[in-house]
């Protein structure tokens, strides 16, 4: 690991500014993601500006929205008595990833922030457009079972690795940042860049702007929403597929439906084309299985991940079938 300089800061127009005007300098919240890519040498910051200090902490909401400060961690908001009641597909994103220990130290932001779970992009000594524009993609000749098959491009198959995110795009959050140029409203579903040319570029945050909190809209009461994630292994594996499902069913008759997948895209993915089959038809299998079907109409499958097609189908027809069993 490089020697960094290590700053602990306590404003946050001075830690904006602080990494803002310098190219090598880097945030830290709860440090799961960055420490270990330091320790790695895929990052190689020389500051370090730990904000565990600044004030974008705790868990505020009204009627119609829940305020998440970025700082809260994943285990906090995943016990927060609102997101078990209102919102359960958020519950259930989180405490399906990583394990105890690791949620009482990662935030809200810096999961939405991190990293993708690439084995070549964590190790240095392979081509990886992300980490090093231009060098290649390792991944498009190597081993990519666990890759993407949604918003590809030749330049990078990485997914993205959040489960947290997925829930949120299906409910239409919002991310409040604060930049060198005062705040900024994102939608997520405008957060997140897919890979194009430009792996490298990830989201459409400037350098050193930060997160300050997510505003998540309430579900309607009689709104049924989950989380189903499909992995190799039981607990504290990423996802091969996931899927977050709302509905809302009026007299057998779908009103609203919202699919985000996981697992498969470069970015947390918000199936519309499946949404658009939900709504106004009859909440049945069969619904559920022509809106998979439209979900992953655009998937470009590569060698190692043809299953991820039917498998995220399935996950969507289960996901969705799973709410009807589920008390309103
Ligand atoms: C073994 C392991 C298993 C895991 N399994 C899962 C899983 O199954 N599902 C899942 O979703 N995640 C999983 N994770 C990822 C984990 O959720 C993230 O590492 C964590 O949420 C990151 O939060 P953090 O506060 O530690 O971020 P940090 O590591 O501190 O930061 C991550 C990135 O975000 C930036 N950042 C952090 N906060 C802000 C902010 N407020 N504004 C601007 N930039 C910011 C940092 O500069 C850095 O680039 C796993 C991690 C590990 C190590
Ligand atoms: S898939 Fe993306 S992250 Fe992985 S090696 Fe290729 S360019 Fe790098």
């Amino acid at each position: 690991m490089q020697a960094f300089e290590y700053l602990r800061a306590t404003d946050v127009d001075q830690a904006v500014a602080t990494v803002t005007a310098t190219a090598a300098a880097s945030y830290v919240a709860g440090g799961t993601t960055q420490i270990d890519l330091m320790k790695d040498g895929v990052l190689n910051p020389e500051q370090l500006i730990d904000i565990t200090r600044l004030p974008f902490h705790g868990i505020t909401y009204n009627d119609v929205t829940l305020r998440i400060g970025a700082l809260t961690t994943m285990e906090e908001l995943a016990a927060h008595p609102l997101v078990k009641e209102r919102l359960p597909v958020v519950r259930q994103a989180l405490l399906l990833g990583a394990s105890p220990q690791l949620r009482n130290m990662a935030t809200i932001g810096g999961n939405l922030l991190q990293r993708t779970r690439c084995r070549y992009f964590r190790d240095p000594a392979c081509a990886c457009n992300k980490r090093e524009p231009g060098s290649g993609c390792s991944a498009l000749q190597g081993f990519h079972r666990m890759h993407a098959i949604l918003g590809t491009s030749s330049h990078c198959i990485a997914t993205h690795a959040s489960d947290l995110a997925v829930a949120l795009i299906a409910l239409d959050a919002v991310v409040q940042t604060r930049g060198r140029d005062g705040e900024r409203t994102i939608p997520l579903t405008d957060f997140y860049l897919t890979p194009g040319e430009t792996p490298n570029r990830e989201h459409v945050l400037a350098h050193g702007e930060l997160i300050a909190a997510v505003e998540v809209p309430l579900l309607p009461q009689g709104a049924r929403s989950s989380y189903l994630k499909v992995r190799d292994r039981a607990s504290y594996e990423f996802a091969l597929t996931s899927a977050a499902v709302v509905l809302e069913v009026e007299n057998g008759m779908i009103r609203d439906g919202r699919i985000g997948l996981g697992g498969v895209a470069t970015i947390p993915w918000r199936a519309r084309s499946g949404e658009d089959i939900l709504r106004g038809a009859p909440a049945s299998t069969e619904t559920y299985r022509a809106a998979a079907e439209a979900a992953l109409a655009g998937a470009t499958p590569y060698r190692d991940n043809a299953f991820k097609v039917e498998l995220a189908r399935r996950t969507i027809v289960r996901a969705l079938a799973s709410l009807e069993e589920m008390e309103a």
